[in-house]
């Protein structure tokens, strides 16, 4: 999401006569997107502004703003840490950029727009870097109130896109090329639900797969709650959705999850990605995991572990538990040592490794379908995407790129596929 974010911000300010650069140190406005879902990535975000504080010694002109989460979680805060910095800009309020960049000059700094709700945009322009894989937002922001989560707060109450503007921008991405699209939601299958004439997520997908040219729909991250029978249907009926799902369970343990706020049990979870599996055999299924919530004990620490061991996940993001301003896990104690979450968090990818080796090793000898996207490391090599979102490496030129190719898997990596081009 905040790449997909990033590419409106450079859309918005290239539609105003920017120009992007890689060249850091030659730009005139650096704008760092951030991310508060945990301490560490806005420590990464102080370290990085206080690297750029050597610049505007020599370069008083230069613009520096800080966008995207922590603009929206620290507020007026980061000028306490950070004084130079001119622009916050929250990650609703990318619209305002053109006009608070001149204001910088001409009103002088300390430029803020941090409204968490602020209206939708129902079309932003937007950079992308691929010229045949698109992200699409559909919603911003999420209704949920997990307990641990500064989303809500930073990124406000969820908002839907109209379904026509959403398939007109994909319906253009395909007359552009673009072959693969991947909507994007905080709870992306919660889509539509709060819109004035509600709009079911499954509706918008079969609108999807009538576009001619998208090849793939994809779309991150669903939440399990809204995993519905026509949902699951999805997977069935609709042959451009991608055998892919993420699907955060969080925890294994009925009493974490409940004070996590995740409104589901790990029954129900187990349910409905037995039937996700029934509606699609091969469906590769990912997660996110969190050790370490408060009180989490080592019985109820060993039950995410059993979960993962039958769920049997393809990939999966595990984290360390981070507790975060303002969030209601605020009134829970922090309880486990930061020694016990990392060794809770070592056991965790441990089985994730051994789950995901053996789970790979049913990829030898057979044909994937791959995007190829662009050249690999090796001379002569193409690295592309299969539909289930793992990476395949072949060899092939580069004439491909940007081409859908019939791949005979024939070597594993934990991470990667390597293959032959079929046809
Ligand atoms: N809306 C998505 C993504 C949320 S952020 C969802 O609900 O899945 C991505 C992941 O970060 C979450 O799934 C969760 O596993 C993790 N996360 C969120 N808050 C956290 C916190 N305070 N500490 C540790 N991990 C956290
Ligand atoms: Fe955060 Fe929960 Fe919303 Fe995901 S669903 S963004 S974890 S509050």
């Amino acid at each position: 999401m905040n790449v997909a974010d990033s590419g409106h911000m450079a859309g918005i300010l290239k539609q105003d006569g920017y120009e992007i650069t890689q060249n850091e140190a030659a730009a005139d406005v650096v704008l760092l997107n951030t991310c508060s879902i945990r301490d560490l990535a806005e420590e990464k975000v102080f370290s990085k502004l206080g690297e750029l504080k050597e610049r505007k010694v020599d370069e008083p002109n230069l613009v520096l703003g800080v966008c995207g989460c922590m603009a929206t979680n620290l507020k007026k805060g980061i000028f306490k840490r950070a004084p130079y910095v001119d622009i916050l800009c929250g990650p609703r309020s990318s619209k305002h950029l053109p006009r608070m960049i001149n204001d910088v000059f001409e009103k002088g700094r300390s430029q803020v727009e941090v409204e968490p709700n602020e209206a939708l945009e129902e079309f932003l322009p937007s950079v992308r870097e691929s010229a045949f894989k698109a992200w699409v937002n559909i919603t911003q922001g999420c209704d949920e109130r997990c307990t641990y989560c500064v989303v809500p707060n930073t990124r406000g109450d969820q908002a839907s896109r109209q379904p026509q503007s959403i398939i007109d921008e994909i319906k253009g991405l395909a007359e552009q090329g673009y072959k693969e699209v991947t909507l994007l939601g905080q709870t992306v299958n919660a889509y539509g639900l709060e819109l004035a004439e509600p709009y079911p997520f499954s509706k918008l997908i079969e609108s999807i797969q009538a576009i001619d040219g998208i090849e793939w729909i994809r779309f991150v991250t669903s939440h399990p709650k809204y995993v519905t029978p026509d949902f699951i249907e999805m997977f069935a009926k609709f042959p451009k959705v991608a055998p892919f799902l993420h699907l955060p369970y969080q925890a294994g343990s009925n009493r974490i999850l409940k004070r996590m706020a995740r409104r589901y049990t790990r029954e129900e979870y187990i349910e409905k990605i037995n039937a996700l599996r029934a509606a699609c055999p091969d469906l590769n299924l990912s997660t996110d995991i969190i050790v370490g919530f408060p009180e989490e004990t080592e019985e109820e620490f060993q039950e995410t572990l059993d979960v993962y061991k039958e769920a049997q996940f393809d990939s999966s993001f595990c984290f360390k538990y981070s507790q975060r301003p303002n969030t209601p896990a605020m009134n829970f104690k922090d309880t486990v040592p930061e020694a016990v979450k990392k060794e809770r968090l070592e056991r965790l990818l441990a089985l994730q490794k051994e789950i995901a080796y053996v789970r790979n090793l049913k990829n030898l000898g057979k044909v994937h379908r791959v995007l190829f996207e662009n050249v690999g490391r090796k001379e002569g090599s193409l690295r592309g995407h299969n539909q289930y979102n793992q990476v395949v490496i072949s060899s092939g030129g580069p004439e491909l790129i940007g081409q859908f190719r019939d791949v005979l898997i024939v070597e594993n990596s934990p991470m990667t596929l390597y293959g032959e081009i079929k046809n």
